[in-house]
């Protein structure tokens, strides 16, 4: 892969209804039907009790910022434009938490416990990721 080529994630058979979900501008959660627990990121296999058996479920896509920090210098040449930006990790009402990005603000200005909601970038063709705005 090219530095001058911003990585995209690759669906795979775990994330592939994910990213289809996220191309629709809806952000998904996998719930076990055995012990009802949400997970972020997909897989097959329950992380709590190990069963196989689950459903998607639509997120509100509302939630907090758990943790966050000031990205001032680009790790690759196609990360140049964006800086500064917003790494956060998201807290959602399903007990999930999820790294994304928080834009639409000024950086110096998001906080621990911020109330945020979901938004999609598009990204390539394919996908559309997952991030966040200040409500
Ligand atoms: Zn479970």
């Amino acid at each position: 892969m090219s530095e001058q080529t911003r990585p995209v994630p690759k669906p795979d058979r775990d994330s592939a209804y994910y990213w289809a979900a996220a191309r629709r501008r809806e952000l998904v959660f996998q719930q076990c039907n055995e012990c009802g627990q949400f997970r972020f990121y997909p897989r097959s296999v329950c992380p709590f009790c190990l069963s196989e058996k689950f459903e998607w479920h639509k997120s509100l896509g509302r939630g907090a910022v758990y943790s966050f920090t000031v990205i001032h210098r680009a790790p690759t040449p196609a990360f140049r434009d964006r800086v500064p930006y917003v790494l956060a990790l998201i807290d959602l009402p399903e007990g999930v938490r999820m790294m994304s990005n928080v834009i639409g603000c000024d950086p110096g200005s998001v906080q621990i416990g911020m109330p945020v909601t979901v938004d999609f970038e598009e990204v390539s063709d394919e996908i559309s990721l997952p991030v966040f705005r200040p409500e």
